[in-house]
């Protein structure tokens, strides 16, 4: 059955870092090599339209508008400086597709981390899809620190919530899959194509190809290892029944090979 779905990836910017916070012990001192060398580099902050024939849906965020001018905490310059061009602002972005923020029917959140929920409030008319245990563990996170992984300004803000518990069949063709583990409440996307065929976007569930193996690797950031290596196993085992194209949530080398707005995957 056709689903008629388009996916758009959209760029938004870069955060660079230790590669060690991707993939946990990336850089691994050994008898051979007791001092190696820490490796700094970018990796892709990214967000997905996806249009359907009856609905606009959008795949996350990205950062607030303020982390590119200034706005972000003394450690964030220091330990994950943000950089983004001139074309990689959301709007623009969904300019590139022909869609206005106002025209978004559902804006589906992965989980709430900074780097993923920047800009909810641009959403006027749309449903905010999200796990209702990330809501609450970023409500509580955010009581302690205002400005940790979770930004307190990103979610103390006037939407339309929809909170959800565990898988969810949204739109004929668009799944949300629950794969606790990075986050409290990640979710990932399973989409159906009519040319590629599944397609599963992982976002944090699984930062990169290192880390989705074999052999799966954790990454530096993690809520829960059983958990995370449950969910990727679960991932994977979609993947292969499904025949999937599997896209991770912030992988450089990956996505510089993706078509990307305006462009798309049907
Ligand atoms: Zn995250």
């Amino acid at each position: 059955m056709s689903t008629g779905l388009k996916l758009y990836f959209l760029s938004l910017g870069r955060i660079t870092c230790d590669t060690n916070a991707l993939v946990a012990l990336m850089t691994r001192a050994t008898s051979l090599d007791p001092h190696p060398v820490c490796k700094f580099e970018p990796f892709p902050v990214c967000a997905a339209y996806i249009e359907t024939p009856g609905a606009k849906l959008l795949w996350g965020t990205g950062l607030r508008a303020d982390c590119f001018t200034g706005g972000e905490p003394e450690s964030t310059k220091i330990n994950i400086p943000i950089s983004r061009d001139d074309n990689e602002s959301l709007e623009h972005q969904l300019s590139l597709c022909g869609v206005s923020p106002e025209e978004i029917d559902y804006v589906i959140m992965s989980h709430l981390h900074h780097d993923h929920a920047g800009r909810i409030n641009l959403f006027k008319n749309a449903k905010i899809v999200v796990q209702r245990r990330e809501m609450e563990r970023a409500r509580a996170e955010t009581q302690i620190n205002p400005m940790g992984t979770y930004l307190k300004a990103d979610i103390d803000i006037d939407a339309n919530w929809t909170l959800i518990d565990g898988d969810l069949d949204l739109l004929p063709g668009v799944k949300l899959l629950f794969v606790p583990g990075h986050a409290d409440g990640q979710q990932c996307l399973q989409l159906e194509l009519d040319n590629l065929g599944t397609a599963l976007l992982t976002s944090d569930a699984c930062y990169t190809s290192i880390n989705w193996g074999p052999p799966m690797r954790p990454p530096g950031v993690l809520d829960d290892s059983r958990s995370y290596f449950s969910s990727l196993r679960r991932l994977h085992a979609i993947a292969e029944e499904t025949n999937a194209t599997v896209f991770f949530g912030h992988d450089m080398a990956q996505f510089d090979t993706l078509r990307k707005a305006p462009a798309f995957y049907d």
